[in-house]
């Protein structure tokens, strides 16, 4: 199931007409607000974002945290202000995940936390399936209830995947002790949805102006936790194992051919893990999303893990990319199927949900 054919990458598009054949149009919702239609060459997209932010207040409280405090307008709505927005941005489906704020909670209080965000989650999504889909929150500090909780959450619940943070509380999810529970996503065939949590050992150095404990912290992050995976093996031992990365998988793909080089530069640094593959064929099994900006971004990432690797990801309701439709559809480096693989059709496949 994991081919990585490379031939497939990248096309660039010399169609004169792409423009418009990419097309939008709206159509009036009952609600009254326009929902906006992606069409790509005269066929409807049904766009998914895999990259969409949600808190359950009641599973906060537990922890003393007030969800007003979260940033992020509208965080702890799953209804119709939210589909309001989604409408308006061209986005039918949204896959929605909660942010791992339990792994460094004690185990009784974590599992409470856990269940808690996934019976409501999965309630919210049940009252609009045709527009959310829910990742599991999995309790990774105690990995043999994690099993379990992906297991309810996928079988019972109808959940698509786990939204899984960096790393959990310093542990690298290459450490053998969340082996079972990459086992059990890889015999689910779900989908691992990575979005980073920052790097606070580093909290001193990213401090003043910028933001930067999120602008380099975040990125660093998901870079640290996928070279781990690949370097230490684990993605030869679940070589079915689906991860998305958030954030284009952070730096790594930007600078994808270093992995390949720093062993051969420092041999005595090799801890004598045999790899059944060079680094960089590990980025290309993996899949990305798309919350990277600019074209020369996504054009490279494409080139350097596979554009059938790509996936809308747009941190709804946090507003850092304003438009993920366009930015894809505006892209004068993919081709019209590619664009609708990037748009939806991919994240349909990884996600369980069926085309128009
Ligand atoms: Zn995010």
């Amino acid at each position: 199931m994991h081919s990585h054919t490379h031939e497939g990458s990248l096309q660039f598009c010399d169609c004169a007409n792409n423009i418009l054949t990419a097309t939008n149009e709206a159509a009036a919702q009952p609600g009254g607000g326009a929902r906006r239609q992606v069409i790509v060459a005269g066929k409807r997209v049904k766009t998914i974002d895999v990259h969409a932010h949600c808190v359950i207040p009641k599973a906060l409280e537990l922890q003393g945290k007030d969800h007003m405090k979260e940033r992020g307008p509208g965080l702890g709505d799953v209804g119709l202000r939210r589909i309001g927005e989604m409408d308006e941005q061209g986005i039918d489906v949204e896959a929605i995940s909660i942010n791992p704020h339990w792994y460094k909670a004690e185990r009784d209080l974590a599992v409470e936390i856990c269940k808690i965000n996934n019976e409501t989650l999965a309630e919210l999504c049940a009252a609009h399936p045709d527009r959310f889909v829910g990742f599991a929150a999995l309790t990774l500090q105690a990995p043999d209830v994690a099993v379990q909780q992906l297991e309810h959450a996928v079988k019972k619940l109808g959940m698509r995947g786990a939204a899984i943070g960096g790393s959990v509380a310093g542990d690298e999810f290459a450490n053998a002790k969340f082996d079972a529970v990459w086992r059990k996503a890889e015999e689910l065939g779900v989908l691992l949805f990575i979005h980073p949590q920052g790097t606070p050992e580093l909290a001193h150095r990213l401090k003043g102006n910028g933001w930067l404990a999120n602008v380099i912290g975040n990125p660093l992050d998901t870079t640290i936790a996928l070279s781990h995976l690949i370097f230490e093996g684990t993605l030869d031992k679940f070589p079915g194992l689906k991860v998305c990365s958030a954030h284009g998988g952070g730096f790594l793909p930007q600078y994808a051919p270093r992995s390949d080089n720093g062993l051969r530069v420092a041999p005595e640094m090799d801890t004598g893990v045999k790899l059944k593959k060079k680094p960089t064929e590990y980025m290309r099994d993996m899949y990305y999303d798309t919350l990277i900006f600019t074209d020369e971004a996504l054009r490279h990432l494409a080139h350097e893990v596979g554009v059938e690797k790509l996936v809308i990801g747009t941190d709804h309701p946090i507003p850092w990319q304003a438009d993920s439709i366009n930015h894809v559809l505006n892209c004068p480096h993919f081709n019209d199927a590619q664009k609708r693989m990037i748009l939806g059709e991919t994240a349909g496949k990884l996600l369980g949900i069926a085309p128009f």
